[in-house]
């Protein structure tokens, strides 16, 4: 096989790591500077940017170590079968390439995925020593991200945990029996075990009254995504799995990541990618699981889909009339978190506000994007939506200002 430049890996194996979304890179027309005019370039490879659990948003190197794969998953283009152009990198290439991007400013730190090689094992194994010679010989002290394969044994798992600030492990479908049918190598089981023994780990970590701290064991937790839209799950049911692997393993994310049509594909996967609007209802609906209050059988049921055309919340108002309008000087903070275009923040500003004075529709205006959704479901000082919550037009009403936000 011809001996590829670093060059040429770092266009492969960045362009590899792009399907994976649990560190999303923003989308961007594609500029350069090639030829000397202007300053900077989108078609870098290979950066991408995360938020720090501080709300930081970090540039990373986002990289496979590898793109070649043993493994047959069918929505994969790493697929062992797939006629994808392949590359390595080694333990050193990676390591250098992390330091010499940081040292020029251009990234914070390392988000490294990998297909696997010869065996779980020897490929978790490689990645670890990425990790471990930034943080020992290097004293690396810049965001690590790995993507851990559950397969490998747990003493690489915890390995892996003890270098990296955030572990990743996916759990790829959102139903065991399409698992076992797009990725017979994947176990469901397998992934579990590894995501209890990161929670056990992390967990431990975190204990309080221990005398002797433990070392960091991911600090920054750990993830997983799910693809949808490459079996037949509805979203009722992702979000059903996604809100018992918050439960049971304490995740700080589920990703949720379009599947994407790819070359040869196996002809029970979709031709077409599901359109981007669902992938962002069940990022608002999970958002209404995890910091608003909401449970997941509040917003859909187990068979049901989410509705593309509003978001989850004012979906749920419109079933919920009887529950509006809410009082913005007197209700609780759980009350008015589920007002239809309030969020964390401007709740947060209407508490502080409304201490000092009685807040009227002008004052929400300028605590919120925009009040023409909230007026239904609102009353302010001088505001009060009289029969206009209980209208039979009301969706009609509110509807075109949902569309226009995509
Ligand atoms: S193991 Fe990972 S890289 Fe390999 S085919 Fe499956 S999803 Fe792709």
């Amino acid at each position: 096989m011809a001996t590829l430049s670093l060059k040429r890996k770092l266009a492969i194996l960045s362009d590899a790591a792009k399907y994976d979304a649990s560190c999303a890179s923003s989308g961007s027309e594609k500029r350069n500077s090639v030829g000397g005019k202007g300053i900077g370039s989108t078609e870098g490879h290979g950066i991408c940017h995360a938020y720090a659990p501080d709300g930081r948003c970090i540039s990373l190197l986002k990289i496979l170590l590898t793109n070649f794969c043993v493994y047959d998953c069918a929505y994969c283009i790493n697929r062992v079968s797939s006629n994808t152009p392949r590359a390595r990198f080694t333990v050193q290439e990676v390591v250098d390439l992390t330091l010499g991007f940081y040292r020029r400013n251009y990234i914070e730190g390392l988000f490294l995925s990998s297909g696997i090689i010869r065996s779980a094992d020897y490929t978790m194994e490689e990645m670890v020593r990425v990790a471990r010679t930034l943080r020992e010989v290097h004293d690396f002290r810049g965001y690590i991200h790995l993507k851990v394969i559950p397969e490998a044994s747990p003493r690489l798992v915890e390995q892996a945990a003890l270098y990296a600030d955030r572990v990743s492990i996916n759990i790829e479908l959102p139903r065991d029996e399409s698992l076992a049918a797009l990725a017979p190598e994947k176990d469901v089981v397998g992934i579990k075990k590894a995501m209890g023994a990161v929670r056990l780990g992390v967990d431990a970590g975190r204990e309080k009254g221990r005398k002797a701290k433990p070392p960091p064991f991911a600090p920054a937790g750990q993830s997983t995504q799910m693809i949808v839209g490459a079996d037949g799950a509805s979203d009722g049911a992702i979000l059903a799995r996604a809100d018992s692997l918050y439960g049971a393993y304490r995740l700080r994310r589920v990703y949720y990541s379009a599947f994407s049509p790819i070359p040869d594909s196996a002809a029970r996967l979709p031709l077409a990618r599901p359109p981007l609007i669902r992938e962002h209802r069940l990022y608002q609906a999970d958002w209404l699981m995890r910091f608003y209050g909401f449970e997941r059988t509040e917003i859909i049921g187990e068979t049901e889909d989410l509705d593309l055309a509003i978001d989850p919340k004012l979906a749920w108002a419109l079933r919920n009339r009887g529950d509006f309008p809410v009082d913005v000087n007197t209700a609780e903070r759980e009350r008015l978190l589920r007002v239809p275009g309030l969020g964390v923040k401007a709740v947060g500003r209407i508490l502080d506000v409304r201490r000092f004075k009685r807040l009227e529709l002008a004052d929400v205006k300028r605590l919120t994007r925009g009040v023409e959704k909230l007026k239904p479901f609102l009353v302010c000082a001088d505001w009060s939506p009289g029969a206009l919550t209980d209208r039979a037009d009301l969706r009609e009403r509110v509807e075109p200002q949902q569309l226009e936000l995509f």
